[in-house]
């Protein structure tokens, strides 16, 4: 059973329910592989074979006796921003490299309740912060498609673990991209959904106005999986709305392209870095939805330009709130012979912190000090209400917008762009955050050094079910996101 890394989560499920293998030998295949494998890759943290081993003899006993969920004894990864009970978790930094968290995250326990078979914790930029995986105290996770390159950030490690098919699906998070872009980079499907779907209680806060927990999968039927299972009300998340889940996986056939009215932004076609590749296989993309019957139709998003100030703005602002909280009294890095309070504080945060944390902690402490509150935070406030508005409008004209997830395909490691060049990068994605919608990247060709394009089609609110479908049914027809790098070719 050398490929058991080829099956969908569906075809998993099948072969778990008829015993065409036990959950310890599928759990066990893939630890041989992160084990032979993962050296190359970096997207663990930490990898937690007892764990595993003994959460997939649970899950065997449970299959044998009748009483498994379809997802009983499947693996997975959970992004290191996700607390899991007796078990390191980092968000990336240096500052919770020895945190072991006193109880799971939301999304963890539902996991667990699931049946689902923790791998282990993946790598991702510091607290979230970054587009390339780069900014981690652990190292930049590699692009499967090519070690050379990044994996995309922040979920870097989640899309590598699952493109070099260490993992079946993994959890991420996207406060600004950080699902869907690493998703693009890495060749797969990967899901933000709507702000409020998933609970982000025991999600380590980097923007909370922005934050959203969700899947990443080879495909859309893989993400309704996942999301199935992450999805839902929570009473210890105030921003979690309570509103009926539907079900993704039935509902994968739901909308047809037939008749779906697909917007075109004008303006995000004419945003300078957008590669010439990029574009093209976008293009094609969408023609194809075309052939399957969608309509195009072009519309307007003027607030395009701006998207970047104004998300680099509420982010940093967010950040420097939440990360007051790591003044090493309570938990987390603590600095040696402190002098005194201030002392400890300053140490503990000035060596604890990466680069680009503190970055974003001074610029978020600059906007909303007083004097400056009202000219940058509120101001961005309010821009960010038009954004909003914006996209509202359109959706009065389309059933969903369609863009790139990114102007580039990944980037070299160590490219030593600088801050507002990485910022850019982000153009396509962040102004879905701040209005809170969903959006979805799926696969859709290679540029010519073979790295991986994507689709972004972002929805109307709760619109999780259409854009899984629409994904899904562009997947009946193509092969894209069948597509293996060579390193997850290989055999362990
Ligand atoms: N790249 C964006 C940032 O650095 C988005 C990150 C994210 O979604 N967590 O803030």
């Amino acid at each position: 059973m050398t490929d058991l890394h080829r099956l969908s989560i569906q075809q998993l499920s099948e072969g778990l329910s008829s015993r065409q293998f036990s959950s310890r030998e599928l759990t066990q295949h893939y630890l041989n592989r992160i084990e032979k494998i993962d050296a190359q890759v970096n997207s663990f943290v930490t990898v937690t074979p007892e764990f595993a081993l003994s959460q997939a003899d649970t899950a065997d006993v449970a299959i044998q006796a009748g009483k498994a969920t379809a997802l009983t004894g499947i693996p997975l990864a959970h992004k290191d921003i996700f607390c899991t009970q007796g078990i390191k978790t980092t968000a990336g930094s240096k500052m919770l490299d020895n945190f072991i968290s006193p109880y799971d995250a939301t999304v963890v326990a539902k996991a667990k309740a699931a049946g689902l078979v923790t791998l282990g914790k993946v790598n991702m930029d510091e607290f979230a912060m970054g587009s390339a995986t780069e900014n981690s105290y652990y190292g930049a996770t590699k692009n499967p498609w090519n070690l050379q390159h990044v994996s995309g950030g922040s979920s870097g490690g989640s899309a590598a673990s699952v493109a070099a098919d260490l993992a079946p699906f993994s959890t991420g998070t996207d406060t600004g991209g950080s699902i869907r872009q690493p998703a693009s980079f890495c060749g797969l499907t990967g899901l933000k959904p709507t702000y409020g779907r998933v609970s982000r209680f025991g999600m380590i806060a980097y923007a909370s106005s922005m934050d959203q927990g969700g899947p990443l999968a080879r495909s859309a039927e893989d993400c309704a999986y996942l999301l199935n299972v992450m999805a839902g009300h929570d009473a210890k998340d105030s921003t979690s709305i309570d509103k009926e889940v539907d079900n993704y996986v039935a509902n994968l056939n739901q909308t047809s392209i037939k008749g779906l009215r697909i917007g075109i932004p004008k303006q995000y076609f004419d945003v300078k870095g957008l590669d010439a590749e990029v574009r093209a296989r976008v293009e094609q993309s969408l023609k194809q939805l075309e052939e399957l019957g969608a309509t195009l139709v072009e519309i307007d998003l003027s607030m395009v330009d701006a998207y970047v100030p104004t998300y680099y703005l509420i982010a940093p602002a967010e950040a420097s709130s939440n990360l007051s909280r790591y003044d090493g009294v309570r938990y987390g890095y603590r600095c040696e012979n402190p002098q005194d309070l201030n002392d400890l504080y300053r140490r503990s945060r000035s060596e604890g912190f990466g680069a680009e944390v503190q970055r974003r902690i001074l610029i978020g402490t600059y906007a909303l000090s007083a004097g400056y509150y009202d000219a940058y935070y509120v101001k961005a406030q309010k821009v960010r209400r038009l954004i909003q508005q914006d996209f509202l409008k359109a959706f009065e004209q389309v059933d969903v917008i369609a863009a790139p997830s990114a102007p580039t395909t990944a980037y070299k490691i160590g490219a030593s762009l600088d801050p507002v060049e990485i910022y850019l990068g982000d153009i396509y994605t962040i102004a879905v955050n701040l209005a809170g919608l969903p959006a979805i990247n799926a696969p859709v060709g290679f540029d010519q050094h073979n790295l991986p394009v994507g689709l972004q089609l972002i929805g109307n609110y709760w619109s999780e079910s259409q854009l899984l479908s629409i994904v899904h049914q562009y997947q009946q027809v193509t092969d894209w996101h069948t597509k293996r790098a060579a390193i997850a070719e290989e055999n362990a």
